[in-house]
């Protein structure tokens, strides 16, 4: 997606305006939650509005509704874009979603494809770029399948509807004792 370093020259985001961060919205996990709260040191209400679940079964049960969670917009754009000088930047590129790092990389087959309707006006150099945005899929599919277990496993709790905010804390702490545990694997 977008490029904050220095580093711009043979990057294909440079020659776009970030259709991406304008045209899509931002489902995020667990992890992503995580990483931009304690990286922006802010509540993840700040930056996360809910959506009608996509999926039943996978939606979230809150008093709020049956939900999906994703980053704000602000000017119909991700509300982490900014406009400078010329170009479009990503403003919190450290802790950006596992979606935006990979986008628009996919795992077919085992190997490594650009989406067919992908919306970059250039074509990526996939080989240069295969061993790094593997890693992403791969680390942003286990991601996504620990999200799912918590929200199977807090949808079986708490049929009788709490509040998001209880949710948000429930996955903040579930991913801080899993990446603690990791840690003390390593
Ligand atoms: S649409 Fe493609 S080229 Fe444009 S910013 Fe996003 S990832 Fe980069
Ligand atoms: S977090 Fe950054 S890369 Fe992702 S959509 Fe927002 S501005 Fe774009």
């Amino acid at each position: 997606m977008t490029t904050d370093s220095g580093d711009t020259k043979d990057y294909p985001c440079i020659s776009c305006h970030t259709n991406c961060c304008k045209e899509y919205t931002i489902f995020v996990n667990a992890h992503d939650i995580y990483r931009l709260s304690k990286g922006l040191g802010i509540e993840p209400e700040d930056f996360l509005e809910i959506h009608g679940a996509k999926d039943f079964d996978l939606g979230i049960k809150v008093k709020e509704g049956l939900v999906d969670l994703a980053l704000k917009q602000k000017n119909t754009a991700c509300t982490f874009l900014v406009e400078s000088g010329d170009f479009f930047r990503c403003t919190v590129n450290d802790f950006k979603p596992g979606v935006c790092k990979s986008y628009p990389f996919q795992i077919e087959d085992g190997k490594l494809i650009q989406m067919s309707d992908k919306l970059c006006p250039v074509e990526w150099d996939t080989q240069e770029f295969e061993k790094m945005m593997v890693s992403h899929l791969e680390k942003d599919e286990n991601e996504w399948k620990f999200y799912h277990e918590l929200v199977l496993e807090w949808n079986a709790k708490h049929w009788i509807k709490k509040p998001l905010s209880l949710f948000l804390n429930f996955i903040l702490d579930r991913v801080d004792i899993s990446l603690k545990s990791n840690s003390n694997l390593s």
